[in-house]
């Protein structure tokens, strides 16, 4: 499942194609992807313009002249191909690489920039709704949606009120998307790694009794702030590769420290650790013993 970094890549590598351009022609290859596509999908869309495009949590968000709003989500497998003139590209940094297959285009954008966005989606867990600009927030899939992890509302002050009484792990907190948007098992192993904190631990051990932030809990927000900025930035240094045709990779799967590296040496300068694998809620989990506590 795409995290917070590879959708902002994917919005990043659609922005020029899409803001300011108007949907010349909207084509449907079937009438549901997770959920059933707007029966008036098409008719709202063409002949409008994307006034600008957002990202909330892991959704993408068009704004649309209409006053609709556009929400796209990738789901599992879902993926971009921005064609344009002789260039396809497929915007976004995947550790898993995209489908190519035309059986699998399900919507085609025919923008007034000249692009072509396809919408492409093998599994088809991936999402378009089309909701009005001023029930956004409201919307049950967004009323829920926790604060966004680059955000300056975003704290430890924050992250310590929302974990004070949990009962769970510290992984089973970040990966729940009330409490920080966006994140995914990649992403939370990553920053817990560089808080050097155990993904075992209590969550509530962020905060004292009366719920005010503790050390630990500075430094796994300064973390998962870092391990976001660099993974975007590493995306969308890819996304000036317009050689490549078919899923490109981001650059930042080279510089996990410890996800997928059961085994290996831990990173962290002076520890002797091995990466473990621990399985933690259905999920793996990868973490130091020696320097994660
Ligand atoms: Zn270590």
């Amino acid at each position: 499942m795409p995290e917070l970094p590879e959708v902002e890549t994917v919005r990043r590598g659609l922005q020029p194609a899409m803001e300011g351009a108007r949907f010349d022609k909207v084509e449907l290859n079937r009438p549901d992807l997770r959920r059933p596509l707007p029966k008036d999908f098409v008719k709202r869309l063409e002949g409008r313009t994307v006034t600008g495009l957002g990202r909330r949590a892991k959704y993408l968000l068009a704004d649309i002249s209409s006053g609709d709003v556009l929400m796209m989500h990738l789901g599992m497998s879902g993926s971009f191909r921005v064609s344009k003139d002789d260039s396809v590209k497929t915007p976004g940094a995947y550790y898993h690489e995209r489908s190519a297959a035309r059986a699998h285009d399900h919507v085609v954008f025919h923008m007034s920039s000249g692009a072509t966005i396809t919408f492409n989606d093998p599994r088809r867990f991936g999402l378009m709704l089309l909701v009005p600009r001023a029930e956004l927030a409201d919307h049950p899939l967004m009323r829920e949606v926790g604060p966004e992890p680059l955000g300056n509302a975003f704290d430890a002050a924050m992250l310590a009120r929302a974990c004070a009484h949990k009962k769970t792990s510290l992984k089973a907190a970040l990966s729940d998307q009330k409490v920080v948007a966006g994140l995914g098992n990649i992403y939370v192993c990553e920053a817990l790694h560089r808080a050097r904190l155990s993904p075992k631990r209590s969550a509530a051990t962020l905060a004292t009794r009366t719920g005010k932030p503790l050390p630990r809990a500075e430094q796994l927000v300064a973390a998962i702030k870092d391990v976001l900025n660099e993974a975007i930035k590493a995306g969308g240094s890819s996304l000036r590769d317009h050689r490549r045709t078919d899923g490109e990779l981001g650059d930042f799967q080279h510089n996990f420290r410890v996800y997928d590296r059961e085994g290996k040496p831990c990173p962290t300068p002076g520890c002797r650790g091995t990466v473990r694998r621990i399985v933690q809620g259905g999920r793996s989990t990868f973490f130091c013993p020696v320097c994660q506590r």
